[in-house]
C-alpha cells in the first residue's frame, strides 16, 4: 500500500512512522531488528530506511603514505527494506540519493524495487560529499531532487531512459520528498526554497517528510506557509528526542536548526546522562502531543539508532 494511502485511510487518526539507519558494514541486520522489534506495538504504517553514499577516507600504508578511498559505510538501504517488508509486513520506504548515480543507474535502482515490491520511496538529492565543498552530481546524475522525482514520475507512465522501450511497465511509485521548516542551508530564504519544493510537487511527489525541529510554532509556521504557496499534499512532522548533551550543538551545526531556549534550558539543567534522556523524552512528549491534537496525518521519529528513548516517547501518544 502507498504510504498516501495510509493518511487517506485513517480518518484523521495521527499515525506513527519510523525511519532507521542500516547497520554499519560488518554490522548485523538483527541489530536492526532489535531496534525495531519493541517499535511494532506502535502499528508503524511504513518505516523509513536511510540511503548513504560512500565516503572518502584516507588509509595510511606502512610505506607512511596515505590513500584516499571511497568506501560506503552503510551499505544496504534495498535489502533492508525487503528484509523489513518480509519480517513485519509493514510498507518499508527506502531513500533514494541524487548523489553518486548517474541516471541509467537510477533506474536500475527504481527496477529492483520495482521487482522487489516496494511500492514507496522517499526522493532526495543527498549531500555534499566530506572533503567536497558543495554538491557534485554524477556525470548524467541529477543536480537536484526535482529532477529524481522527473525521473520516477516518468516511469510512472511506462517512460525509460531507453527510447526503444516502447511499452514499458508502469511503476506505481507514491513518492515523498524532504521539506524544511528552517529551510534548507543552501536556499536563499525559505520562500525561495518553497518555490523548488512546489516544483517537487508538481514534478510528481506526493507528500513531504520534514527535517527535524524542535520548536512546533516552526512546523505549523512552515505548513501554513506551503498551504498559502498552493502546496496541498500531505505535511508529516520528522522529530526525535535530545539524548546527549553535545548534541545542544551538534544538531544545530548538523541539520541548521534551532533550538528553543527552554529546551536548552531542560537540558543544562540535567546533571546527569539520564537526566538529559528524560528531559529529552518529556521535550519530545511535548512536542507530540501538540502535533497529534494539531491533526497531523502522521509523527514521524528519527530514531537514529536509539529506538528504546523513541519508544517511550510513542508509548505516551499513541
Ligand atoms: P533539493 O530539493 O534538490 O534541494 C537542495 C537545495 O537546492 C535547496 O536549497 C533548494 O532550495 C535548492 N533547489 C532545489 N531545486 C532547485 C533547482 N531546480 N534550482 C536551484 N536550486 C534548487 N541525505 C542522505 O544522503 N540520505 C538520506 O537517507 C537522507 N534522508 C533524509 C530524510 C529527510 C526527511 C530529510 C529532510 C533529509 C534527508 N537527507 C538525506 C538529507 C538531504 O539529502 C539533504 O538535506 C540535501 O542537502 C538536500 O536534499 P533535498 O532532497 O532537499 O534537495
Amino acid at each position: 500500500m502507498k504510504v498516501t494511502d495510509y493518511f487517506n485511510s485513517a480518518q484523521g487518526r495521527t499515525l506513527l512512522s519510523f525511519e532507521v539507519l542500516p547497520p554499519l558494514k560488518g554490522g548485523s541486520i538483527d541489530t536492526l531488528f532489535q531496534q525495531l522489534d519493541p517499535l511494532m506495538e506502535f502499528k508503524p504504517p511504513f518505516i523509513d530506511v536511510t540511503y548513504h553514499r560512500e565516503e572518502f577516507v584516507y588509509k595510511e600504508h606502512p610505506s607512511g603514505h596515505f590513500e584516499k578511498i571511497a568506501i560506503r559505510k552503510r551499505p544496504g538501504t534495498v535489502g533492508i527494506c525487503a528484509a523489513i517488508m518480509n519480517r513485519y509486513k509493514v510498507e518499508a520506504v527506502p531513500h533514494l540519493i541524487c548523489g553518486g548515480f548517474s541516471r541509467e543507474e537510477t533506474e536500475n535502482a527504481l527496477i529492483d524495487l520495482h521487482f522487489l515490491q516496494i511500492n514507496n520511496v522517499l526522493a532526495l538529492r543527498g549531500d555534499a560529499r566530506k572533503f567536497d565543498e558543495k554538491f557534485i552530481a554524477e556525470k548524467d546524475g541529477h543536480e537536484h531532487a526535482v529532477d529524481l522525482v522527473k525521473q520516477i514520475a516518468a516511469l510512472k507512465k511506462g517512460i525509460y531512459l531507453d527510447k526503444d522501450i516502447e511499452s514499458g511497465t508502469h511503476m506505481d511509485f507514491c513518492i515523498g520528498i524532504a521539506g524544511y521548516p528552517e529551510k534548507h542551508f543552501e536556499a536563499a530564504s525559505l520562500k525561495s526554497d518553497l518555490k523548488y519544493t512546489r516544483k517537487k510537487i508538481e514534478a510528481g511527489a506526493d507528500y513531504i517528510v520534514t527535517q527535524m525541529f524542535f520548536d512546533n510554532k516552526k512546523f505549523f509556521d512552515y505548513v501554513a506557509l506551503c498551504r498559502e504557496e498552493g502546496i496541498e499534499v500531505p505535511i508529516v512532522p520528522g522529530i526525535k528526542p535530545i539524548t546527549r548533551k553535545y548534541q545542544l550543538n551538534a544538531i544545530p551545526r548538523n541539520f541548521f536548526v534551532d533550538m528553543p531556549d527552554e529546551l536548552v534550558r531542560m537540558i543544562q539543567k540535567a546533571k546527569t546522562d539520564e537526566a538529559v534522556v528524560e528531559a529529552g523524552i518529556e521535550w519530545c512528549i511535548y512536542q507530540s502531543v501538540e502535533l497529534k491534537k494539531a491533526g497531523v496525518p502522521c509523527i514521524h521519529y528519527y530514531t537514529m539508532s536509539d529506538s528504546a528513548v523513541v519508544r517511550r516517547v510513542a508509548e505516551k501518544v499513541v
